[in-house]
């Protein structure tokens, strides 16, 4: 049994003040039932910040969940104090006080994704339609599940910017290796 959404908000309370003292900022954690392949996602934009968990890959490796989260929670950090998104030298010294030891071990095929050149999601908090996009769109859209016929202010799309997606790799550990080697840092 994966914990609900509320003790998701108590382990992250949890883990915030066992290695955070508490300072990790505020976030969101949910599940979101339409991620096929990834793990997790952190995204900013808004207060607070929102990490996604992917149910379909925990109920396969349950304990994978806690650090995955807290792995999000270190980005959300060092976000918050440095403005850094990266797994740089701040990201790996504040991963080890928190004893995961490496940006991918445990997490079986998950590798971090920062290939995709679609940083942002639009998304509509009426009905969680989501489309990625390379850039911000120049003036506000609406949600077209919602009204496809018009722009509607009743549903906006939400912009928020990916830190990141850790996508669950299908080819296999040789390739998280190789993918390691030219991503480091
Ligand atoms: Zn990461
Ligand atoms: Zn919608």
């Amino acid at each position: 049994m994966l914990p609900s959404e509320a003790e998701l908000q108590l382990l992250f309370a949890r883990l915030n003040n066992e290695y955070f003292n508490g300072n990790a900022p505020n976030c969101r954690i949910a599940y979101n039932e339409r991620f096929s392949n990834s793990a997790g996602r952190i995204t900013y934009g808004r207060k607070p910040l929102l990490i996604e968990l992917s149910p379909k890959h925990f109920r396969r490796s349950p304990s994978a969940l806690e650090e995955t989260l807290l792995h999000e929670m270190v980005h959300a950090w060092c976000y918050e104090k440095y403005k850094d998104t990266g797994h740089g030298t701040r990201f790996r010294r504040k991963m080890r006080e928190c004893g995961l030891s490496s940006i991918y071990h445990d997490l079986g095929h998950v590798r971090p994704s920062n290939e995709s050149s679609r940083r942002y999601i639009l998304r509509c908090e009426a009905c969680a339609f989501e489309v990625l996009r390379r850039r911000v769109p120049r003036k506000p859209a609406s949600c077209p599940r919602c009204n496809h016929r018009r722009f509607d202010p009743r549903f906006p799309l939400a912009v928020y910017e990916i830190v990141e997606t850790r996508l669950l790799d299908s080819a296999g550990p040789d390739v998280a290796a190789a993918y390691k080697g030219s991503r480091s840092g």
